[in-house]
């Protein structure tokens, strides 16, 4: 019997949170998996360090302005490219097995797209390409023959509640519905009077999980959940009347699948990334992640609340985009994108983020989704429409 090679692995985003829980376990299997291209956008001294340690022989810098800066912190033998067109590169290279998607926003709708588009195997975190492009990445996965693995913990636990011969893009059989189990955030049970005063290290300090800011805030408004309700809805083929939430605070059951029968299967596990894009990495095995094991004789209570969809508006758009349709899920997250940003800066308070949304959407005119160019264009409206709300909301 002869060993496997190593399957080698593009992180797209390795300088950031997924990106480093990737890279945890990938230093734990060197016989596994090989780190063949990393990318990352500004933090070039972090970019250095990750070659140094996984020598990979490709690093694409996203912002062409710190390649001169990268080429003299790098000393290895690999290329050094720059600009976001270099990320479809580095996902389409024919000796990737694995792409792992850990970019935040729709910066990595491209490169999630030229990996399906590529048929390789898609390891996503990165929600918001599915957001934007959910139709077109779904089609060209199944014209091409790609697998996506979703490695966000909720989708994750659904795909491991689902067959084992389950492909994403089809609706499972003898489904009743899906359970998607959220946190609650920071602010679950803050009273919403006191909203307007919420700073951004506040919102980013979340009760379980430790994460990049964006989707810290993501969490803190609801948002995350409402994302993730389009998330499941274009992985797995379903309506968004057949996809449930439960603030679950604990965030020990990620996720759960409710069959005909009257089965619910769930997922269960510590709070820790590692456990699912463990799962995906080693897929079909199970490997160590170097998470801690779930002792459920420690654990406190396993809570289930329904979601407040008035304290939270987001939630709710996210509803709506689904039963719209077309466009509407893109104007969304283009919309959101920027109030967060805002907020982040502190350009406006927590409460405006939602109002900038929801304003966003009822002003959108909804189209079909024909192309990335669309897209694209249309991204990039609704971010310049938005820009110019937040400049009112001050
Ligand atoms: P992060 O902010 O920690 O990291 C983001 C990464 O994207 C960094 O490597 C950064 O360099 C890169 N990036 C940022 N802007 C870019 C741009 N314009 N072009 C190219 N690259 C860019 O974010 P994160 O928490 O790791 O989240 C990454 C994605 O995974 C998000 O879509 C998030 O919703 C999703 N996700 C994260 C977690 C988590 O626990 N962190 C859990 C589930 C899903
Ligand atoms: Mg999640």
């Amino acid at each position: 019997m002869t060993a496997e090679s190593p399957k080698n692995v593009v992180v797209l985003g390795a300088t950031g949170s997924i990106g480093t829980s990737t890279l945890d376990i990938i230093a734990r299997h060197p016989d596994k998996f090989k780190v063949l291209a990393i990318s990352g956008h500004r933090n070039v001294e972090k970019l250095a360090e990750i070659a140094d340690k996984f020598k990979p022989r490709f690093v694409v810098v996203s912002d062409e302005n710190q390649y001169k800066q990268l080429t003299h912190l790098i000393n290895d033998d690999c290329t050094i490219l720059a600009g976001a067109t270099e990320l479809n590169t580095i996902c389409q290279l024919v000796s990737a097995d694995l792409i792992v998607a850990g970019i935040v926003g729709s910066a990595g709708m491209q490169p999630v797209l030229a990996s399906v588009e590529a048929g390789k195997t898609l390891l996503l975190a990165n929600k918001e390409a599915l957001v934007l492009a959910g139709e077109l990445v779904m089609k060209a996965a199944k014209d091409k023959g790609a697998t996506i693995i979703p490695l966000d913990s909720e989708h994750n636990a659904i795909y491991q509640c689902l067959p084992d011969s389950y492909q994403c893009g089809n609706t499972p059989k003898n489904l009743d519905k899906i359970i998607l189990t959220a946190s609650g955030g920071p602010f679950w049970k803050k009273a919403v009077s006191t909203f307007s005063q919420i700073t951004p290290e506040q919102a980013c300090a979340h009760p379980n999980w430790d994460m990049g800011r964006k989707i810290s805030v993501d969490s803190a408004t609801l948002m995350n959940k409402g994302l993730e309700i389009i998330e499941a809805h274009w992985l797995f083929n379903l309506n968004e009347k057949d996809i449930d939430v439960h603030v679950h605070p604990q965030s020990i059951v990620h996720s759960m699948v409710c069959y005909q029968d009257g089965s619910v299967l769930a997922q269960l596990g510590e709070p820790d990334m590692r456990i699912p894009i463990a799962n995906g990495l080693g897929m079909p095995e199970r490997i160590t992640s170097g998470a801690n094991m779930l002792d459920l004789l420690q654990s406190q209570d396993l809570q289930f609340f329904p979601p407040d969809y008035q304290k939270f508006p987001c939630l709710a758009l996210a509803k709506e985009a689904i039963k719209a349709g077309g466009t509407s899920m893109a104007v969304l997250n283009a919309a959101n994108e920027i109030s967060v940003d805002a907020f982040l800066n502190n350009l406006i308070p927590f409460t405006s983020i939602a109002k900038i949304n929801a304003e966003i959407m009822t002003n959108a005119t909804v189209s079909q989704v024909e192309n990335v160019t669309q897209l694209l264009q249309l991204d990039e409206e609704v971010r310049a429409h938005a820009r110019e709300m937040v400049k009112k909301h001050v």
